[in-house]
């Protein structure tokens, strides 16, 4: 390394301030203390500087000159100086002659090269910082009362700058540590985090988005729009880079990306924009939960043998259709169809319950094959359905149940080799009013249903129109 510093003779104070002049600027954070060591190498005309800190037990040891020694070296140094067990009485030892000696061994080349040397302690008290500053020359006849002086203010200097440099380190190595900490926890964290720059290119995958998805970062951008592997349809596309570029999305928000293997995942994700002006996504994979909740609410509201609504979900059903029931609103108006299968127990006591297990399924995917897509069908109990038939007069209705009982002569149920023909008895209501209790209309359907029964089965009683 070069200086703009030359060594020039150093015999009276004029000289050893004009030197240090030059040196002071050199002293600073802004070089490391390898630039340092060898500006005042190079000023002091020195053929070896070091420096050794310790600092919490570690020790550092810079060096620098043309003759080079070994931490080991500078440990015996310090042992022969007397100056590391005599720390308070001893702060400077200069030796005239054979310093290298005690460095070396005896009678090698760069023993005996180094003539004069001048050890100095260095000694922070506030920062713990402790360490020797070394100098030697490969000549005797130094004026070594003018450079132990000029020794002394350097290593003043360089203490302070010392202490600066190890903080600096020390926050720095911290910082590094927090990094990587972070990186660590970045890939393996169980969330989803990733990033994507203007022009569509994946600038961060972390392990479980390759690991949900299926695909590596290097994989994704050899693809033209990466985007696309998981939202094939350009509209949803658009409206993800509106909600990650336009306007970054705090709130968690639900996507369904396609993964690898074609699986749609349900994930939440949410946008932070980081202070470099990218933005960076958080997801939550939600895939599992999403099935789980919706089996739960499957699970309460469907009727398990039959798939249709159970007693509870029809009658919530039907109670949302009575309040949003307006006698001047024709759309509003609803016909409600309870069906009850006749002499259902015959079947039971001759095939068996299994087959009128077989004998319900029947009925109500026929039920559903020729139903309105609009119409509610539900279990409320045993053989009795009910079928919520929106805005949907009581002759449309009628027309249905009796199109129905054809259907049902027709398309009989096979159980092992027999024909077992299924038919129904119905209650109907028209209801064009709010002004009726749910288990009013429901008796009223009932009585009607027995009616029908009574007027020997097969037939749908209407109840009258409820005003
Ligand atoms: P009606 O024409 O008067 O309605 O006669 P029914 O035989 O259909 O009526 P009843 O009320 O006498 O008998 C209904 C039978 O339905 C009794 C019950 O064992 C049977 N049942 C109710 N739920 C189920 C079910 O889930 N599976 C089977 N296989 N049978 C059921
Ligand atoms: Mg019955
Ligand atoms: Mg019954």
């Amino acid at each position: 390394m070069k200086t703009e510093i030359s060594a020039a003779p150093l015999e009276d104070g004029t000289a050893a301030l004009a030197l240090l002049a030059k040196l002071m600027p050199w002293l600073t954070g802004k070089h490391s203390l390898e630039e340092i060591l060898h500006a005042i190498n190079a000023a002091l005309g020195a053929s070896l500087v070091w420096v050794l800190v310790e600092q919490e037990g570690v020790p550092q040891f810079t060096r620098v000159g043309e003759i080079t020694c070994t931490l080991q070296d500078a440990v015996t140094l310090l042992e022969q100086s007397q100056l590391r067990r005599n720390l308070r009485a001893w702060r400077v030892i200069c030796w005239r002659r054979h310093v290298g000696t005690l460095l070396f061994p005896e009678n090698t080349l760069v023993g005996n090269k180094l003539k004069s040397g001048i050890l100095c302690k260095l000694h922070v008290q506030e920062s713990g910082l402790s360490g020797y500053f070394f100098v030697a020359f490969p000549q005797s006849t130094l004026s070594l009362s003018v450079m132990k002086n000029v020794v002394i203010i350097l290593v003043e200097k360089l203490k302070s700058f010392l202490v600066e440099i190890i903080s600096r380190d020390r926050a720095a190595k911290e910082i590094q540590h927090v990094i990587e900490q972070y990186k660590a926890l970045f890939d393996r964290a169980p969330v989803l985090m990733n990033s994507f720059d203007k022009n569509n290119r994946c600038i961060l995958w972390n392990g479980e988005c390759e690991r949900l998805f299926g695909w590596t970062l290097e994989q994704l951008n050899q693809q033209p729009d990466p985007l696309a592997l998981f939202f094939p349809d350009p509209l949803v596309r658009q409206q993800v880079r509106a909600s990650v570029n336009t306007s970054p999305a705090v709130d968690m928000h639900e996507w369904h990306p396609v993964r690898r293997d074609g699986q749609v995942l349900t994930v939440l994700w949410s946008n932070i924009l980081l202070p470099d002006h990218s933005i960076l996504s958080i997801g939550l994979d939600i895939t599992a939960r999403k099935k789980a909740e919706q089996q739960m609410e499957r699970k309460a509201t469907i009727d398990d043998l039959t798939g249709c609504y159970n007693r509870f979900a029809i009658l919530q059903h039907l109670k949302a259709l009575l309040v949003s029931c307006n006698p001047s609103d024709p759309r509003s108006h609803f016909s409600l169809l309870m069906l009850d299968l006749d002499h259902f127990k015959n079947i039971n006591d001759r095939w068996g319950h299994l087959t009128g297990d077989a004998a319900l399924i029947h009925f109500c995917d026929k039920i559903r094959e020729h139903s309105d897509p609009s119409w509610l069908f539900g279990r409320l109990g045993g053989e009795e359905f009910l079928i919520l038939m929106p805005y949907t007069s009581s002759k449309s209705a009628l027309r249905f149940s009796q199109k129905m009982r054809a259907t049902l002569t027709q398309t009989p149920l096979l159980s092992i080799g027999e024909k077992i023909t299924l038919s129904f008895s119905a209650g109907l209501v028209f209801v064009t009013s709010d002004q009726v209790d749910t288990s009013v209309l429901l008796t009223l359907a009932d009585n009607a249903l027995y009616d029908a029964k009574r007027a020997g089965r097969s037939k749908t009683v209407i109840a009258g129109a409820f005003l």
